[in-house]
């Protein structure tokens, strides 16, 4: 792992989450679980509560899943539910409620099962994202998401406390763009694993300003290392781009192998990558801030989504800017949106960009890691040609 300054602070903030999180609702703030991209984080800071992603990345909790849901769903719903259901995960006690939304079958209706632990609002999303009706349907949605933390937090949420709650997830976000912008650099301040490892962390705070500092210095002791030599572990290595599923810890194992095998990660489109991130609502007075709430979660773009036509620019773009030599493509084991849509991705990036491609199937369990090798390793020596071409 390469050395940070801060990455001390951010494994410590990490590591006492729960207690400090426990802290802080003893001094009276309430916590609310998010479980997905599409959950609008402004709602919960305007209604002075700390957000925290429940979603489950391990294969631990999956074992106590299975015993209600059929092996045959994908390791993200197994594991969240797990995590829930099997005591194995501390946060999830402490929130108070959960805000939740209709992606894909799966979740949902794992969602029906989940909300016998613990109050939930489920906000109906809808699919066809370019549809008028669509905005219009989903504003209400976070209208009514707005008024179910208002019952159940005891709260009330004025207009004010929202543009200012955007304001805040604006600066984090600008934050975080800067902070995957630096991979743009040739070489890149830092490997994509350790990158990745950091930034899994970074999603976590209990004291947002404190959070920003940690945010600032990161971004700075990255700048920093883009003008020192480092080695080995970055230089001259073919830049990958990450899409499709998997920017977090659950997705370490192929992260590995392929900077193992001599590449680099430079770059993840997808639900927490740069995209979302570079995504911020627009601030002027007399709108309505629960209408720019809804237009701008509308325009994440999950596999779930029909067509997900932005998605597609996105990498295209995201492709030249990150100046990447391949793209590899992650789909979680039964996930049906994302290994559909990978049938597009390949045609994009191997006929319109003229890179390598690779779609990898996997799932949260170490049991295909031989496998895995032997398919990125081939992957790996196809982009280190075209590279030399
Ligand atoms: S991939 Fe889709 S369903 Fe999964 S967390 Fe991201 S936005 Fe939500
Ligand atoms: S990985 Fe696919 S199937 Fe699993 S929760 Fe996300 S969108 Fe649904």
């Amino acid at each position: 792992m390469m050395k940070f300054k801060i990455t001390e602070t951010i494994q410590d903030v990490h590591t006492h989450l729960a207690l400090n999180l426990e802290m802080a609702k003893d001094a009276g703030k309430k916590v609310v679980g998010c479980l997905c991209s599409y959950s609008p984080v402004e709602l919960i800071l305007a209604a002075g509560a700390i957000p925290v992603g429940l979603c489950g990345t391990t294969q631990i909790p999956i074992e106590k899943a299975e015993e209600i849901l059929s092996r045959d769903q994908c390791p993200k719903v197994k594991s969240t539910y797990g995590r829930a259901i099997s005591g194995t995960c501390p946060l999830f006690p402490l929130a108070d409620c959960i805000i939740a939304e209709t992606t894909c079958d799966g979740r949902k209706k794992m969602y029906e099962l989940l909300s016998r632990e613990i109050p939930m609002v489920v906000m109906d999303l809808p699919q066809k994202p370019d549809s008028l009706a669509a905005l219009v349907h989903w504003t209400a949605e976070v209208r009514h998401a707005r008024a179910f933390l208002e019952k159940q937090l005891d709260v009330v949420i004025t207009d004010d406390d929202l543009w200012q709650a955007i304001e805040k997830c604006n600066r984090q976000r600008s934050l975080m763009t800067a902070i995957f912008g630096c991979m743009r650099h040739d070489p890149p301040p830092i490997t994509g694993f350790d990158f990745v490892n950091i930034t899994s962390k970074l999603r976590y705070y209990v004291d947002f300003e404190a959070y920003i500092q940690t945010l600032e210095a990161f971004y700075n002791e990255l700048q920093q290392n883009l003008d020192t030599d480092q080695g080995e572990q970055v230089s001259k290595r073919p830049r990958i781009l990450w899409t499709g599923l998997g920017s977090s810890l659950g997705c370490s194992k192929v992260l590995e192998i392929v900077e193992d095998c001599g590449g680099v990660v430079v770059c993840q489109e997808g639900c927490g990558g740069i995209t979302r991130t570079e995504d911020l609502i627009p601030v002027h007075t007399g709108d309505d801030p629960i209408v720019a709430i809804a237009e701008r979660y509308l325009r994440v773009t999950c596999a779930c989504m029909t067509p997900n036509t932005q998605r597609f620019s996105d990498l295209e773009r995201l492709a030249k800017e990150f100046r990447v030599d391949g793209v590899i493509d992650l789909s979680w084991q039964f996930c049906q949106p994302f290994e559909i849509e990978s049938y597009r991705v390949g045609e994009l990036v191997r006929d319109r960009l003229g890179l390598p491609f690779l779609h990898v199937v996997t799932d949260y369990s170490q049991s295909d890691t031989g496998q895995l090798r032997v398919r990125i390793e081939a992957f790996m020596e196809q982009v280190k040609e075209g590279r030399q071409k």
